[in-house]
């Protein structure tokens, strides 16, 4: 069935709907994937890598693990997930999802798009984590600055916790001290956001936006803090946000890891109290491999190293967390 639909703006167009039966969320106007019928128009490409995207998301067998670029380029990986997909739900093999066919309407049967709700309950079960571990990172730090230089007790046990995370041990003591008081700032500053984001003047909840096109888990700007009110030129995408992506809500996102996510994106978020970013030096756990080599003063500049210092200072355990996964930095900024 085809309906004659006046766009906003422009001519009139013929823009395929659903037959009713269908939710019709996803909907595409041409075939999407291989053979002779595709004709992967780049925007019915990028509604066909979402909607297998969040065939993983919603825990169905089927999806696309990594998840796909929404890039509007029906490539091989494209072409692989939705005959994939194709396999698994349907037992059908011709690669090709067509409007109105059998594919797509499985898609729509199965994709019930990420809501606000779903964002509420992630953030209820993460952010008592966060501020428990903020909390944790604050009383560390505390003990240490307040002891003498001989530490015993808890300022031992904080000392023992910087030097794993942050290599403070190899600085001058001079160093060290300074070191301690702009960690002391940061993780106040994360405080802030949590617990207070009417700084910002929104809700808790606008304080992370749903950003429902990126399959990426979170994204924020360096020294978004500072950037009250302020948006992308471009993209328009809020400045002083940390955005979550649809990673966040993948099934094996559970509390503890989204807790993870969220403070490695609040070191973005808020920089280093010398007015230096905090980037991605090397992901991974302290001694892992693309973490172990950076120096005091990189690990001062690395979101990890900001995420596992509190996440042990919360635990109490410095094993690496199951969740945790080492990767090379230097991505060009936040991620
Ligand atoms: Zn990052």
């Amino acid at each position: 069935m085809r309906w004659l639909v006046m766009p906003a703006v422009g001519s009139c167009q013929l823009v395929p709907l659903l037959s009713s039966g269908a939710t019709g969320r996803v909907a595409i106007s041409q075939p999407v994937g291989r053979g002779p019928l595709a004709r992967n128009r780049p925007d019915d490409v990028r509604i066909i890598q979402d909607a297998l995207n969040q065939v993983t998301v919603k825990g169905e067998a089927g999806g696309p693990l990594p998840f796909l670029d929404v890039d509007g380029i029906c490539g091989p990986k494209t072409n692989a997930a939705i005959a994939h997909f194709q396999q698994v739900q349907l037992k059908i093999f011709d690669g090709v999802v067509e409007p109105n066919k059998k594919t797509i309407a499985r898609l729509n049967e199965i994709v019930d798009p990420v809501s606000d709700d779903d964002l509420k309950v992630k953030l209820q079960l993460a952010l008592p984590l966060v501020g428990q571990a903020i909390n944790a990172a604050l009383r560390n730090l505390q003990a240490v600055i307040t002891s003498g230089p001989a530490a015993t007790g808890p300022a031992a046990v904080a000392t023992d916790r910087l030097n794993r995370h942050f290599r403070l041990d190899t600085l001058s003591q001079p160093e060290q001290s300074t070191a301690r008081i702009d960690l002391f700032g940061s993780y106040t500053r994360f405080n802030t956001v949590i617990t207070n984001p009417e700084v910002f003047n929104i809700t808790n909840e606008d304080e992370f936006d749903l950003d429902k096109g990126n399959p990426k888990i979170a994204l924020t700007t360096l020294k978004g803090f500072f950037e009250e009110g302020k948006e992308d030129e471009k993209t328009h995408k809020r400045l002083d946000h940390i955005h979550l992506g649809l990673g966040f809500f993948a099934p094996n996102v559970n509390a503890e890891f989204g807790a993870f996510i969220i403070l490695h994106e609040l070191s973005h978020f808020v920089g280093r109290s010398n007015g230096q970013n905090v980037g991605d030096e090397g992901r991974g756990w302290f001694d892992d491999l693309f973490v172990k080599p950076l120096s005091a003063n990189q690990r001062l500049s690395n979101a990890d190293s900001y995420a596992g210092f509190a996440q042990e200072c919360r635990t109490g355990s410095a094993a690496k967390p199951p969740f945790v996964q080492t990767a090379p930095g230097g991505l060009g900024g936040a991620r």
